[in-house]
């Protein structure tokens, strides 16, 4: 069985985690950010070492252990609750983040929808992940030249997973505005989107407004 999903896309900076944040807080959305799977781990932890090495840089972690710990986390979710596939939706927030990664997580999710966040000038993002440095302490947003470097693998391997998705499924997100706005577009998309993608099943109560009040 896959899990429905949507994916955050974005290079960083754009906004994905607080968006993420937000739709988690919606009945039957669950997010999970690849990011704060890695910086839950413990930094003595052999993946946890492997990831400050390859962060601190601003390069990609290696695609098998990243969806090894996607995969465990997600199982977790499961495990205690707060993910039934059968009734919920994913919010992928960074993964998959390069075309390796969206052919091994292929047989494993099923995408319903995709927001592009996108941001057409990608320099402005450095002033957003400097200000971001200093309320989250993170170690990559720590210094430009981190940033830039992360800029710069977004656009050599993160931008290509758009082309492994059929168009129709691609929305586009100007990321630019302020979150509420970014939210709205967001929503107004998946209230769209087919019932079933959403929710399957279930017993529906309707109610009727109109007729409570005759009543
Ligand atoms: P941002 O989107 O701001 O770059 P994230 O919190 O999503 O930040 O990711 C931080 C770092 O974690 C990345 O720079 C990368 O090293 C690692 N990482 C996160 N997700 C993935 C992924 N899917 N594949 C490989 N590395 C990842």
């Amino acid at each position: 069985m896959k899990y429905r999903a949507i994916l955050l896309f974005g290079a960083p900076g754009a906004g994905k985690g607080t968006q993420g944040k937000i739709l988690g807080q919606i009945p039957n959305f669950v997010h999970f950010s690849s990011g704060d799977a890695f910086r839950g781990l413990r930094v003595d932890s052999p993946l946890g070492k492997v990831f400050v090495e390859y962060a601190a840089k601003g390069q990609l972690v290696p695609d098998e252990p990243t969806i090894e710990l996607w995969k465990q986390s997600v199982h977790g979710l499961i495990g205690n609750g707060r993910f039934n596939p059968d009734a919920d939706l994913l919010v992928l927030d960074g993964i998959p983040r390069n075309p390796n990664q969206v052919r091994i997580m292929e047989d494993l999710i099923e995408v319903k929808a995709i927001f592009n966040l996108f941001c057409p000038v990608l320099d402005k993002l450095v002033v957003r992940l400097q200000r971001r440095a200093l309320k989250e302490n993170r170690l990559d947003d720590a210094n430009v030249e981190v940033i830039r470097q992360r800029l710069e693998t977004y656009r050599r391997e993160t931008r290509a997973v758009l082309d492994c998705y059929p168009e129709q499924i691609i929305h586009q997100v100007d990321s630019t505005q302020e979150p509420l706005l970014v939210l709205l577009d967001i929503l107004k998309t998946l209230s769209r989107l087919p019932k079933p993608a959403i929710s399957d099943g279930g017993t529906t109560f309707h109610e009727h407004p109109a007729r409570a009040v005759i009543s």
